[in-house]
């Protein structure tokens, strides 16, 4: 597999939405109208919804991604650009890869993921994002899985 196609893989909106959403439910989500930790995912909204009082919490608030218009995917392209090219991470790669027109904003998303990577677990971000692939691409038809070792060669 081509590093090329490789990167192809974080580009399914998809599963980046389902692969940050586990992200998130790894470190719990809080309400923020009453503190209760214990929520249900509104597939059709890609919202979480508390159980005890309803009140809605948008994937991105509260995360890295805050405040962010741009698809979940671009955080999964923009991790694995910067994990494999490390300082020869550059934005245009980022735009090249996910189309996008305006370079302002990615300038800003990628100053943002940069500052996150450099606090987390990076390892475990692209992990999350095969584990969902692979449990989609399972029910869709079984077969071949992408594995993590090919994550960042
Ligand atoms: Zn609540």
């Amino acid at each position: 597999m081509s590093a090329g196609n490789l990167i192809d893989v974080y580009k399914n909106e998809e599963m980046a939405v389902l692969a940050f959403r586990d992200l998130r439910l790894r470190k719990g989500v809080t309400c923020k109208k009453c503190g209760k930790r214990d929520h249900y995912w509104l597939a059709s909204k890609q919202q979480f919804q508390c159980k005890h009082c309803r009140f809605r919490t948008t994937l991105q608030s509260g995360t890295v991604l805050e405040g962010s218009k741009l698809p979940i995917s671009y955080f999964f392209i923009a991790v694995y650009l910067m994990l494999k090219e490390g300082n020869a991470f550059t934005v245009q790669d980022l735009q090249e890869q996910t189309g996008h027109k305006y370079y302002e904003p990615l300038y800003d998303f990628a100053r943002k993921i940069r500052a996150y990577l450099n606090e987390s677990d990076q390892n475990g971000i692209l992990i999350t994002f095969v584990e969902i692939s692979n449990q989609l691409i399972n029910r869709q038809a079984p077969g071949p899985q992408i594995h993590i070792e090919h994550l960042i060669s």
